[in-house]
């Protein structure tokens, strides 16, 4: 009789659940085991009473590559999830308090540009371009390629020099625009995928064209809704979904090959592969036999730079602020001096910026009538930066909120319905993030492409890491894409008949 070859996917966050879904496609049986509740990784969903939040992810681009996933099984996206494309992407708000609407079409993007900096309407133009030609390089053709030999490196390092990608996205900007307002608006990008735009390699400056290309979209029902959505694809095709299990060790033979997972509740799953969506950090340190594991991936390990962590307030108003856009960046006072202080020196000062979520502004299932929800994200130290908190949590909350009161949504404190946080102290607990960092390690040039945890093990030969920490990085369209590098690297083996019980088993708590 024919044996069909197991995969474990350790993890479903976006990634683990792509990766699922493509291992299934080449003909494995794939059990996903996931910690959580729920699948989704960072994208959970916290329900109060009748408001919705989304926990993480908020923006999505590239859709293309969650079409992908549902036309590997002949299905259509589109009889799944709707995509509603934003015609506002992001309102950025200066300290000044004037406005920066950016999205739309070029043309609006020009107006828009000519209120605040006549003079930067050709640069930015010429910015694009650039965006444009990095993206044909970055996105299209080394985003789902494979890293992990020295050789790939090499084969591209002439386009990386054409590129200048040693250039931070900051340095890049500056040479285009003149306007502090406008390289505040176009650099920040970095920023979704845990880095600091004046550290961060200029290749993400593919993400400007990447939104201009395919616009901005949000998922209906939210990105829980798209998360439902892709579960609801791995039930129907037979993959077996195990949640609220925690895999404290993979199984490691002599042959340097993986051979299972234990979980924290004393069960044990055999395999031919594993695909890891866990923080690599944390696979390499805790999961694996430390004999398995090659130096390299213990030096990357050991010298990494870490994302910043993300104080991320949740709540909602009896009253609507129909005002406010779906996407709003709130900039401080500072800008590279606070992002000193959150990546170099790990102090949390008195200023900060944020990102400001309202769904309602699109999708009105979030909040009851006449009632908005909402979340605040500000970018803050990881835990290296030693901060306790369980007393800083109130006192930021109350900073936040007094802020947004004085500036985005007057009167918001009298008209809160419920408030809570989370941490980095949470993704720590939550998620198994080292520091408590919210992207995994930085995207820096020294940790981009071979020189990021590469996505074929850099230990046991049957194991293959999709997510955030990898290559190509953070972000959905980066863990999507780490999830096709490793469908390149797997073999297609003899399809598995569907006899898996196609359920989500839930442990007991
Ligand atoms: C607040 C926030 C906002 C964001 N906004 C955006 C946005 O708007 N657009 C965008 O594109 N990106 C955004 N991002 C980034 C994006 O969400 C992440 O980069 C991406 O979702 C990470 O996916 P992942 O595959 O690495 O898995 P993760 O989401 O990290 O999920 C990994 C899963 O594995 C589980 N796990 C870990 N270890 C184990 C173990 N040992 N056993 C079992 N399970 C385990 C974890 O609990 C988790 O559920 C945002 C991130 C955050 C935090």
């Amino acid at each position: 009789m024919q044996q069909h070859k197991k995969c474990i996917v350790i993890g479903g966050g976006f990634g683990g659940m792509a990766a699922a879904l493509r291992a299934r496609r080449k003909g494995y049986a794939v059990t996903l085991i996931d910690r959580g509740q729920r699948l989704g990784g960072k994208a959970q969903v916290y329900q109060c009473g009748p408001f919705r939040h989304d926990a993480g992810p908020t923006v999505i681009t590239a859709p293309q590559l969650f079409d992908e996933l549902f036309d590997l099984f002949g299905k259509r996206r589109q009889d799944y999830i709707e995509f509603i494309p934003l015609d506002l992407w992001y309102r950025f708000r200066f300290h000044d308090g004037t406005h920066f609407n950016y999205g739309g079409t070029l043309e609006d993007t020009l107006t828009e540009i000519e209120a605040i900096s006549p003079e930067d309407m050709e640069g930015y133009k010429k910015l694009l371009e650039r965006s444009k030609a990095i993206y044909q390089i970055g996105f299209e053709q080394l985003a789902d390629q494979p890293f992990h030999r020295l050789s790939s490196l090499i084969r591209c390092i002439p386009s990386m020099l054409r590129l200048r990608s040693d250039r931070s996205v900051w340095q890049l900007v500056c040479r285009y625009l003149k306007s502090d307002k406008l390289r505040q608006a176009f650099s920040m990008q970095p920023l979704l995928v845990g880095g600091n735009p004046f550290d961060t390699t200029s290749i993400y400056n593919l993400i400007h064209y990447l939104e201009r290309k395919d616009g901005i979209f949000f998922p209906k029902g939210g990105t829980g809704a798209l998360v439902d959505a892709l579960t609801q694809l791995m039930l129907d095709v037979g993959i077996d979904i195990r949640l609220q299990e925690t895999v404290s060790a993979i199984r490691v033979n002599k042959n340097q090959r993986v051979t299972g997972v234990s979980t924290d509740s004393k069960q044990h799953f055999g395999c031919d592969i594993i695909i890891a969506n866990t923080d690599p950090s944390h696979l390499y340190q805790h999961m694996l036999p430390q004999h398995s594991v090659k130096k390299s991936a213990h030096r990357k390990r050991q010298q990494c730079e870490k994302s910043m962590g993300l104080f991320v307030l949740f709540f909602g108003t009896k009253k609507q602020f129909p005002k406010v856009a779906h996407h709003t960046i709130s900039l401080g006072p500072r800008y590279q001096a606070l992002l000193e202080d959150i990546f170099q020196h790990k102090t949390l000062a008195d200023d900060f910026s944020l990102y400001l979520h309202r769904p309602t502004a699109t999708d009105p299932s979030f909040a009851p009538e006449g009632c908005d929800s909402f979340y605040a994200l500000v970018p803050v130290p990881n835990l290296q930066g030693g901060q306790d908190w369980t007393t800083i949590g109130p006192i930021l909350q109350k900073k936040v909120l007094e802020n947004l009161d004085d500036t985005l949504l007057p009167g918001c404190i009298e008209q809160l319905d419920h408030v809570f946080y989370k941490t980095p102290l949470d993704f720590k607990n939550e998620h198994l993030c080292p520091d408590g960092e919210g992207f995994s390690i930085a995207p820096t040039f020294k940790q981009s492409a071979w020189f990021r945890y590469h996505n074929h093990a850099e230990g046991p030969k049957n194991l293959y890491l999709v997510g955030a920490g990898t290559h190509p990085g953070a972000g959905l369209p980066g863990v999507l894409c780490s999830a096709k590098v490793v469908d390149r690297l797997l073999t297609t083996v003899p399809q598995h008949d569907d006899s898996l019980s196609n359920t989500v088993i839930e442990q007991a708590s």
